[in-house]
């Protein structure tokens, strides 16, 4: 690849180190709101300490972030910066600028997201390194750290596509990754509304008990209801399923996470390497898809 915008390298840097810091904040302050409020209304009981779900989930974290800062991050920036800069992509033959580029391109690349996800769970090949977030006997917001990086790097290869597909301007992408960062750690919070909040609020955006049926033991919904951060997409493109009462699946113990999980969720090891692993080959989806106990509001 020939750098022939390096001269704005320095200028690239500062950017790069703003973006981080702002990433950061946003971050950090999602990830305390949370747990804050986890602290004080927690929606289910405690199966696994809170400290422990913490440590582990904060350590592969921490991994995740050395490996993928090295391997991807930075490409992928100077990639997005690149792409402004020669004006690739739709939104720029689309002629959208200012505010319009960042609501529409934020709408798209939610879009995207979606159709990612969904393969993600339909492709054996990406479920394998999946399956890591949805091993979860639990859901918390720590959850929302819990993956694996091989599936970070393939996803930080596609989005590399979209960029290019779609030519978010730099600051439209930051803001898109902002979202789906605090949507992440919003619906995977232990926490829950009352009923006719939940049914408002979910016709929008992703709620808590909207992606606990995701996170349903029970493969009709868990294999289902696959949107980030705007829920309009599982109604548009067919996989809306949830079920009819919030008890029905995420509020009875050993509802959440994966028929077929292992028996050490907790493990450095089985983390890293399940995905890879042999007896993990099979990839088994587990589950019926009947559809039962459907909603629709
Ligand atoms: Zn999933
Ligand atoms: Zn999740």
């Amino acid at each position: 690849m020939v750098f022939t915008w390096l001269p704005d390298w320095k200028h690239n840097q500062a950017m790069d180190v703003n973006l981080d810091t702002g990433k950061l904040i946003v971050f950090l302050g999602g990830l305390f709101l949370m747990l804050l409020i986890e602290t004080f209304a927690p929606a289910r009981g405690w199966q696994t300490g809170r400290l422990k779900r913490l440590l582990f989930h904060g350590s592969i974290a921490l991994v995740n972030t050395v490996l993928i800062r090295l391997l991807v991050y930075v490409p992928l920036l100077l990639w997005i910066v690149r792409v402004e800069q020669e004006g690739w992509g739709l939104s720029r033959w689309l002629g959208l600028t200012g505010y319009t580029e960042l609501l529409v391109s934020v709408i798209v690349l939610d879009l995207f997201d979606y159709f990612w996800h969904r393969a993600n769970h339909r492709v054996p090949l990406l479920w394998r390194f999946h399956k890591t977030h949805h091993t979860d006997p639990g859901m918390d917001v720590t959850t929302a750290l819990r993956f694996h990086p091989g599936e970070l790097v393939i996803s930080a290869l596609v989005k590399a596509l979209w960029i290019v597909l779609w030519g978010p301007t730099v600051i439209a992408w930051f803001v898109f990754e902002c979202l789906v960062s605090f949507s992440a750690q919003f619906h995977h919070a232990n926490i829950d509304f009352s009923d006719s909040i939940e049914t408002d609020l979910s016709k929008i955006i992703v709620t808590p008990r909207y992606h606990a049926s995701h996170h349903a033991v029970d493969r009709s919904y868990g294999d289902a209801n696959f949107s980030t951060i705007l829920s309009c997409w599982d109604r548009l493109f067919g996989s809306y399923n949830r079920p009819a009462s919030a008890a029905a699946t995420a509020w009875t113990e050993g509802s959440l996470g994966l028929p077929e999980a292992p028996l050490k969720p907790f493990s450095f090891q089985s983390w890293l390497f399940d995905p890879v692993n042999k007896s993990n080959l099979s990839l088994s989806r587990a589950g019926s898809r009947s559809g039962k106990g459907k909603i629709k509001y």
